[in-house]
C-alpha cells in the first residue's frame, strides 16, 4: 500500500488525516515541522507527501523547492489557508502537484490523492513518432518518410532531430546541438553543426535555402518552428 508523509503541524487536522488516510489503507507517517519533513523525505520513499504550507522551521514551499533541488519527484499536496491565492500559484510553480484549500473535505482530498497516486504509477508517455509538414519520424524504428517516401536519415542526423523535436520552438545553441548528437565528451568545432543541419535541410525541407522547420538564429544557433504555417 502506498506511503504517504503527512506534513502538518496543527495536531487536530494532522489527526484528522491520519485516520483518514489509515481507514483508506495507506501508510502514514506524520511530522510537524519542515525540516523534519525534508530529512524524512530523503531518508525514506514516500509516495506521497501532503505538505502545509505555514509550518515551523521550514515552511511548506521551502520543503517542496528543497526537494525538487534534490531530484525528488514525490507527488506533493499542498495543504494551503484560505485567501493564500498567490501561494497556491506558487506552490504549482515550486513543484507541487496540487493542492487543497482548508478546510477542506476529507473526500475530496482522498480522490486528489488516488488521482496522484494514480498517474504517478504510470510510466511516462513515450512519444515515438514526430510529424510536421509532410514529414514523419518514428524515433521507435529509426525511420523517416517524407510524402510517403523513406528519408535516408543518419544516425546522427535522428539524434539532431530528436533533439529539436524534444524542444519545439526554443532556440538550441551550436553547443547543446554537440552535445545532443556526439556527446558531451567529443569536442568538435560548432561548424560541424551547421553542415549536418544543412544536410537535414536538404531532406526534410521543401526548399532548403529556405527552411521552414530548420531555422537559423543568428549568432546563436538553430529552432524547429512546430507551428504549420
Ligand atoms: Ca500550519
Amino acid at each position: 500500500m502506498a506511503r504517504i508523509l503527512i506534513v502538518e503541524d496543527e495536531p487536530a487536522i494532522a489527526l484528522g488525516l491520519e485516520d483518514d488516510l489509515k481507514l483508506e489503507g495507506y501508510q502514514v507517517e506524520a511530522v510537524t515541522d519542515g525540516a523534519r519533513a525534508v530529512a524524512r523525505a530523503r531518508q525514506e520513499r514516500f509516495d506521497l507527501i501532503l505538505l502545509d504550507v505555514l509550518l515551523p522551521e521550514k515552511d511548506g514551499f521551502t520543503v517542496c523547492r528543497e526537494l525538487r533541488a534534490d531530484g525528488l519527484r514525490t507527488p506533493v499536496i499542498m495543504l494551503t489557508a484560505k485567501g493564500q491565492e498567490i501561494d497556491k500559484v506558487l506552490g504549482l510553480e515550486l513543484g507541487a502537484d496540487d493542492y487543497v484549500t482548508k478546510p477542506f473535505s476529507p473526500r475530496e482530498l482522498l480522490a486528489r490523492i488516488r488521482a496522484l497516486l494514480r498517474r504517478a504509477a504510470e510510466p511516462p508517455p513515450l512519444v515515438q513518432t514526430y510529424q510536421f509538414g509532410d514529414v514523419t519520424v518514428d524515433f521507435g524504428k529509426f525511420e523517416g518518410t517524407r510524402k510517403g517516401r523513406k528519408i535516408p536519415l543518419t544516425a546522427l542526423e535522428f539524434k539532431l532531430l530528436h533533439a529539436f523535436l524534444q524542444h519545439p520552438g526554443q532556440v538550441l545553441t551550436r553547443d547543446q546541438l554537440l552535445d545532443a548528437a556526439w556527446g558531451p565528451e567529443v569536442h568538435l568545432t560548432d561548424r560541424i553543426v551547421d553542415v549536418h543541419i544543412n544536410n537535414l535541410r536538404k531532406k526534410i525541407e521543401a526548399n532548403p535555402s529556405k527552411p521552414r522547420f530548420l531555422v537559423s538564429v543568428r549568432g546563436i544557433g538553430y529552432r524547429f518552428e512546430s507551428s504549420d504555417k
